[in-house]
Order: structure tokens, then sequence, then C-alpha cells
């Protein structure tokens, strides 16, 4: 048997003026055939799914290109159509093959390609025919579209947000396609299109039961797999929205009855089910009056992960107009800043103009009298089982409130954003992550609350 296996990945905000060149990939994650490292990156996981199973199973592993771009804006035609086309070419020289997986996230969009990754999986399909097992993984937050679905055979996406199972999901669809291969399933999907935005969380009620139930249906009564396809909202695109794919053992029926059934349940849960979005000032008012510290606030919609700039100042300024409370708040992307910073050194006190540049919804730059509290070459944080490098970064101090500026965009994934630098979280009342959900696992334990 012969598997090939390729990554292509990012998520679009339609919205945002960060346009993606090729440039962007090949500086966030780019790895081609061969080197793509043991561990499992957030959608490259088939890769490490799928070396496993080779060495259990024996069988014939090709492997392509794995590329990554931060969420951002657009991405450019030329970027995608040379990244498809490397791909593409890697299949053709591969063939015959009995298995493609990919490792995509679903959400990218380019110059004139609203669903880059259907016209991926399509173009998949006419070079291995209809013979061949096609697979794709993808992040929850992925736009389903009708032709992903008829041009692949099996389609598995994350169940967790925050996403701490991308590898149990690549291991999911390598274990789906190979019984597909060998004729032991044969899987026939069905997908329930909910026609609204309804995104949950699984680190809250109801979503956590909703998915609990989900794994205890899988595996039982010809019930393969279920994904929940929610979405996601910064994306102008025709198929945004939340969608329930469910894929039974040779019983189309069987899965479009349980499809819309899951997905009127999602229609059905209550406003509170998605998280409250505080003002600034009231999500300050509310993390002082918890007891104990700190406090976790998420920016949710300044973080890099949902493709904005993550330099708005907006919390910045909200912290500095309670200077009598212990702060910290990061990772902010300004490269000018920490630019800067380093230059000058730690201990150097001087007037620092930093954050609130990209765009409007970033606020107005802030000028300050600020500390350098600590710099370092590359600042790298864990997620999960992967790491993420935001380059070279600086700890700034006004008054009780420390400020990491970093080079690279990234979510704040984990307390070492902060602890890295030589901040001690645990001497803060609040504690402000640039991150919408990945933040919560490595957060939960140092924190009295998040919010
Ligand atoms: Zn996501």
């Amino acid at each position: 048997m012969r598997v090939f296996v390729g990554s292509l990945a990012t998520e679009t905000n339609t919205f945002s003026p960060l346009y993606v060149d090729r440039s962007a990939f090949e500086e966030a994650m780019y790895c081609p055939p061969g080197t793509h490292p043991a561990e499992p990156q957030l959608c490259s996981a088939p890769f490490v799914a799928a070396r496993r199973r080779a060495a259990t199973d024996g069988f014939t592993l090709i492997e392509g290109t794995a590329t990554w771009a931060e969420p951002a804006g657009l991405v450019s035609q030329a970027a995608y159509e040379s990244l498809r086309d490397e791909l593409l070419d890697q299949i053709r020289a591969a063939m015959p093959l009995d298995i493609v997986l990919y490792g995509l996230h679903g959400a990218m969009v380019a110059h004139g390609y609203d669903d880059c990754e259907g016209d991926l999986l399509a173009c998949t399909r006419e070079i291995v025919g209809p013979d061949c097992v096609i697979g794709a993984e993808f992040d929850m937050h992925n736009h389903l579209s009708d032709k992903r679905v008829e041009a692949a055979d099996v389609i598995v996406s994350f169940k967790e947000f925050p996403h701490t199972d991308f590898l149990a999901r690549a291991e999911d669809l390598t274990d789906l396609c190979l019984r597909a291969a060998r004729g032991e399933i044969k899987p026939e999907t069905a997908v329930f299109d909910c026609r609204a935005m309804s995104g949950f969380m699984t680190s809250r009620e109801p979503g956590r039961s909703f998915v609990d139930r989900l794994f205890e249906m899988e595996g039982k009564d010809g019930i393969l797999s279920v994904s929940v396809s929610h979405g996601f909202q910064a994306a102008d695109v025709y198929d945004v929205g939340t969608k329930v794919l469910v894929i039974a053992d040779g019983d189309r029926d069987k899965a479009a009855v349980l499809a819309e059934r899951l997905g009127r349940e999602i229609l059905s849960f209550p406003a509170t089910a998605k998280v409250p979005h505080l003002k600034p000032a009231e999500a300050i008012d509310y993390a002082v009056s918890v007891e104990g510290q700190p406090v976790v606030l998420a920016d949710r919609w300044d973080s890099p992960g949902g493709g904005v700039a993550g330099d708005s100042s907006v919390m910045v300024r909200a912290l500095m107009a309670r200077p009598e409370i212990p702060a910290a708040i990061g990772a902010l992307w300004d490269p000018g800043a920490v630019r800067l910073c380093v230059a000058a050194g730690p201990g150097t006190k001087f007037r620092l103009r930093f954050c609130g540049k990209v765009a409007e919804t970033s606020g107005e730059p802030i000028d300050a009298d600020i500390v350098v509290r600590a710099t370092t070459d590359d600042l790298v944080i864990p997620f999960e089982q992967a790491f993420y490098s935001l380059g070279p970064a600086a700890a700034i101090t006004i008054g009780n409130l420390d400020i990491v500026l970093a080079t690279g965009r990234a979510q704040t994934f984990s307390p070492p954003t902060f602890t890295k630098l030589g901040i001690d979280l645990s001497e803060k009342k609040i504690v402000v992550v640039k991150s919408s959900n990945h933040f919560h696992a490595a957060f939960a334990p140092i924190a009295a609350e998040i919010a």
C-alpha cells in the first residue's frame, strides 16, 4: 500500500489588511518533503499519525510538503497556486497511490479562490482517480463546502476548542482511511447545514457534554465519525457557517439523520453557550471583584489566531487607566518597538511609541515612559505538543504593568510568553492574553479565574 501525506494550511480573515504571500508560509512553517519535524504541528498532525501507522502497519509513506502561514488576511493567488501545484506535482510523482492524507485548516481564502481546500481536493481527485482514498483533517473553524465533501472520502475535523486534539483526530483520519483502502469499511458522508453561525467552546457547557456524546457515538451502530464545522466568522465567503458532518459505514441515510439531529441540537443551544464579551473596563472591574489571582482575561478579537494583527492598544490603555492594579499583557505584535528595546537593552528607561499601528481596529499608538525589563533573541512558547517562535521579543514595564512585545505574530498560547521574560504571573492580579481560547488549557492551572 502506498500512502501520500501533505499539508497546506492557514486561516484567512478576509477583513484583515495583513496580506499573505509565499514568504509568509516560508517564514512561519515550510517543510519540504522529508523535513517535517517529529512533533506534530497544529495542521500537519497527519504526518505524525501516518508515520506511526507506517511503522506498525508496514505501508510505504511518501511525504510531501507541509506548510502553514500564521492566520492573517487574503492569500495571494500566486502563493496559493504555487503551493497547491507543488503538492499536486509531488502526488503525480508518487503515483500509484492508495491513500492521500491532507492536513488542512479549511478556512484558507486566496485571491480568486473562496474555497482553496475544495479546489485542492478536487484537483487531487483528478490526478489520483476514483479508487484512491482521499482523507483530510480540518480545524473545526472551516468552511465546509459541497466541493470538499464530493472530492474527499473521509473528512475529520478537530472536536476540541481549544484545539487540544489535533493529533488524536489525525489518528482517527489515518485509521478510517486505512480501513477504507483495505475494504473493511465504506465511508458514506452526509452534511447538515445549520444555516447559522453557531460556534461553541468545549472548555465550557453545553459544548463539553455535546462533544463528549459525539465521542460515545463514534464506532457504534455504523457511525464512523462525527465532525462539527463551526465555520470561521471573520470570512466573507459563501460557505461560511456551522455544519455537521457524519460518516456512516455504507449508509448515507443513517448519516443524514444523525447529522440533522445534531445540527438541530446545536441550534437549540441557549445564547449563554457563547462566551460573554465584556468591555475592557467591565472586564477589569470583574477581575478585581474575583478573589485570588491572577485573573486571566482573553482579548479574544485581537488574537493573531483570528487573522488580526495582535497589536491593539485598547486593553493596554484600559490597564494604564488603573495603575494601582498589578497586571501583565501580551504578546503584542510590534517588531519596530522590539528592535528599539533590544538596542536600548534591559534596564533602559525611555519614551517609547508602541502598538496600535496596523489598522483602525488596532486603536491609537501609545507613547509612554517605559523601562526595558528583559529581552530575548527568540521567544519560543509551547502549545500542546507543538512550539511557536515569536522571534526577538521584549518585556517593558510601566509602573505595575508589564507588557510583552514580539517580532512574530502568534497567539499567547501559554504562560512562558511571560515567564521566559522574567514576569511572575502569580504577582499579577490581571493577565491579559492575545488569544481567543487556545490559551485556556495552559493558563487554567495558574489562573484564579478565566474570563
Ligand atoms: Zn480553529
